[in-house]
Formats: structure tokens, C-alpha cells, sequence
């Protein structure tokens, strides 16, 4: 009869749900507990945080808030899709899938350029051996 941790977690979930559909009501970044509205997004569909850009695992496709995962899921990468619109690739923590993400109207452009360069800032080789391969 008593309802498990996870069940109670889960049922918050769905009523914050409800609420971010409604679009008037914010909710608080379950990884770095920042309040986010979902006003400035320019979007309906406001699937990430826009301080450190994580997600959580709600969908299935985009928007049907179909899965029961809920993991946390990482920002990975930055791909740019044809016609220069950015798009942050979100990997989930517990189940390991890809999702791809527009990125939001007010989704900070720190975090994004930290995101895109941090292949660039810690490179497989040395900086000196660039192009050395290619004689
Ligand atoms: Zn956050
Ligand atoms: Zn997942």
C-alpha cells in the first residue's frame, strides 16, 4: 500500500510535466538545481537546461514524454545541422541513448562554446604533430 520512493518521485515528475506544458511555470535543473523558466526558450518543447545544458530522459520521440528512464542525460556534443542551426547531442546516463536537441533562445553561450571546444581543448596528441602525418 505504501507508495516506494521512486513511484512518489515519479508521480512529482508527471505533475512538473503538466506544468511545463502549461508554459508558465519553471522548474529546477535536477543536475545543477538551478531554477529554469520556460518562458524565454522560444520554444515549446524546453528539453534542457540552458546553465549546463543537461537533460533529463523524458521522451521517447521528441515531445511525447513517452519513456520511463528519467536519467540524467549528459550533453555530449554540438553538431550543425544543415543551414548553421547548432543542435546539442544529449546522452543518457542510465540507458546509454543519443538524443538530438535544437539548442534554445536562451541556452548560455559559454556553456555551448565550453561544450563545442572541449574536444579542441584537450586533444589526442600533441599540438605540434598537427598535420605531421600527412608527408
Ligand atoms: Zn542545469
Ligand atoms: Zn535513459
Amino acid at each position: 500500500m505504501a507508495k516506494s520512493i521512486r513511484e512518489i518521485k515519479m508521480a512529482a515528475q508527471r505533475a512538473q510535466m503538466v506544468e511545463e506544458d502549461h508554459g508558465d511555470e519553471g522548474f529546477t535543473c535536477a543536475y545543477c538545481g538551478k531554477v529554469v523558466s520556460t518562458e524565454m526558450a522560444g520554444t515549446q518543447h524546453r528539453n534542457h537546461c540552458p546553465h549546463c545544458l543537461h537533460s533529463l530522459h523524458l521522451d521517447n520521440e521528441p515531445g511525447d514524454r513517452a519513456s520511463v528512464c528519467h536519467g540524467d542525460m549528459e550533453p555530449i556534443a554540438v553538431w550543425v545541422r544543415d543551414g548553421g542551426e547548432w543542435a546539442i547531442l544529449h546522452r543518457c546516463k542510465e540507458c546509454g541513448v543519443i538524443h538530438s536537441n535544437r539548442i534554445a533562445a536562451d541556452d548560455e553561450s559559454l556553456a555551448l562554446m565550453k561544450l563545442a571546444l572541449k574536444p579542441v581543448s584537450s586533444l589526442p596528441f600533441p599540438l605540434e604533430f598537427l598535420g605531421r602525418d600527412r608527408q
